[in-house]
């Protein structure tokens, strides 16, 4: 885009986290021209928030997704030394995940952008459409320059927030349906631990310290459950523990406010961990995030809104572009606990349809990622990272169809949008390639 105030793009995808990446991704690679906005300083989002963060869910009974995904973490794993491995979670009903050098991953990520000929601008807020009816004809933004007005043909809301959709007038639901939206969490790394005292302890949660910190006064009541994981790099324990109830991740001030209450738990926990945690001795903080990770706020209305009853009984839609096999990973929503239950039976998956990504009336506007339509429980199964950058790449996908052949979103040809997906690489979609579970 130049500089001045008006400009016009063929996609302009709004949002680069894993979901924004997808999306811009694969409009690009159809040969249009793909404008990414992310008001953040790194492209990432959440997994720029929580460095380090492993990609959960990629590995649907043991098979990679594929997509941009598996490009993603092929190129990092084949990289030398290598920046990625895939392993199993420590976690009941998680299957496989890939742990990765943060820095290596999105400076991947971003390298995938340039060559794709995406045009991506960092540390730009996009405010307010202007509507022609049921078209957005203009997306109002924001640099340090001064306001920007984005005229594009298509829309892909990837803010995980999505205030753009909503003053668009889609209509959206937050959270548990009346208003409890999941904790945010604040991460950190600690280096210099000796990884094989630390983990002779073999309950994932430290829960015996966390009781003992807690009795102790030193340990918030919520950090009852210390999630400690080993990092990628060697001496390395990535804490992804200080969780935050009741924040509202839309209202800029509340986030500011958890950040900085968050910082200060993650210190006492950093300290008590030395003093109290054996193979600890010797470790200090590093990594800690910039700011919370937002979990959970509005899910946007759709063609279709995906159920927990269709995630349990595995549904497999004629337009699935992405498989998923994820627990119902819920944390702490209003008063509640964090748990993990089996979303569905072992060796079985589903998978998550296009339709939940295409809003009922806007023709030129689609979402992904965390604004995915689903109800409470089904969210807290499909929001995994990789999950995300696949219905990206859907919605990407979806979007230069709609452009090529002159129609709108809503009448796209889904079973072509599919077709295109699995030449991508994505498996399992679209009425599957794979037996049903016996
Ligand atoms: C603490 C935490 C732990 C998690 N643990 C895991 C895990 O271990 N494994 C896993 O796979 N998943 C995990 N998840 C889930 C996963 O990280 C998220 O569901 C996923 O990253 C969401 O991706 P997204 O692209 O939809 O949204 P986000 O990552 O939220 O990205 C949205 C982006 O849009 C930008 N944006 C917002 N509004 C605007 C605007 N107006 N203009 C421009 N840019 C805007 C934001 O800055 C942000 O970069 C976790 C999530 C959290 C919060």
């Amino acid at each position: 885009m130049p500089d001045s105030g008006e400009r016009t793009t063929d996609v302009l995808v709004i949002g680069g986290g894993t979901a924004g990446f997808g999306a811009a991704l694969a409009a690009a690679r159809r040969g249009l021209r793909v404008s990414l906005i992310e008001a953040a300083a790194k492209i990432g989002g959440v997994m720029a928030c929580c460095p380090g963060m492993p990609w959960g869910g990629g590995y649907p009974v043991g098979r990679n997704i594929g997509g941009v995904f598996e490009e993603l973490t092929t190129r990092l794993m084949g990289s030398t030394p290598p920046a990625a491995a895939v392993r199993p979670s420590t976690l009941e009903n998680f299957g496989a995940e890939v742990i990765y050098d943060h820095e290596a991953a999105t400076f991947a990520m971003f390298g995938m952008l340039e060559e794709a000929g995406v045009d991506v601008h960092l540390d730009t807020i996009a405010g307010a459409p202007t509507l022609d009816g049921q078209r957005i004809a203009a997306v109002g933004a924001f640099d340090r320059r001064g306001p920007l007005s984005v005229r594009s043909r298509m829309v892909v809301d990837c803010s995980g927030d999505g205030d753009l959709s909503a003053k668009a007038g889609v209509p959206y639901t937050v959270g548990s349906g009346t208003g409890d939206m999941m904790s945010v969490t604040l991460s950190f790394t600690m280096i210099g631990v000796d990884r094989d005292r630390a983990f002779a302890e073999t309950d994932p949660y430290f829960e015996h310290y966390a009781a003992q910190g807690i009795r102790e006064g030193r340990l918030h009541p919520d950090l009852a459950k210390l999630y400690l994981m080993r990092g990628f790099h060697d001496g390395t324990v990535f804490c992804n523990t200080v969780h935050l109830r009741g924040v509202d991740g839309t209202d800029p001030s509340a986030r500011v406010r958890a950040t900085q209450e968050g910082r200060r738990r993650c210190r006492d926990l950093a300290r008590f961990l030395v003093d109290r945690v054996p193979g600890f001795e010797h470790a200090r903080m590093i990594d800690l995030g910039p700011t919370v990770g937002v979990r959970e706020t509005r899910r946007l209305e759709a063609l279709h809104r995906i159920t927990g009853e269709e995630v349990a009984n595995a549904t497999r839609f004629d337009d699935g572009v992405v498989a998923c096999d994820n627990p119902i990973d819920e944390v702490m929503r209003g008063a509640g606990a964090m748990t993990h239950p089996a979303a569905v039976a072992r060796g079985a998956y589903y998978t998550i349809p296009l339709r939940s990504l295409i809003p009922r009336r806007i023709g030129n506007l689609l979402f992904a990622g965390r604004l995915v339509c689903a109800d409470p429980v089904a969210f807290a199964s499909v929001r995994g990272m990789p999950q995300c950058m696949a219905m990206g790449q859907a919605a990407g996908t979806a979007a230069a169809i709609a452009l090529e052949t002159s129609v709108s979103v809503q009448q796209v040809d889904r079973r072509r949008v599919v077709d295109a997906l699995i030449e991508q690489g994505l498996n399992r979609i679209g009425g599957c390639d794979a037996p049903a579970p016996g």
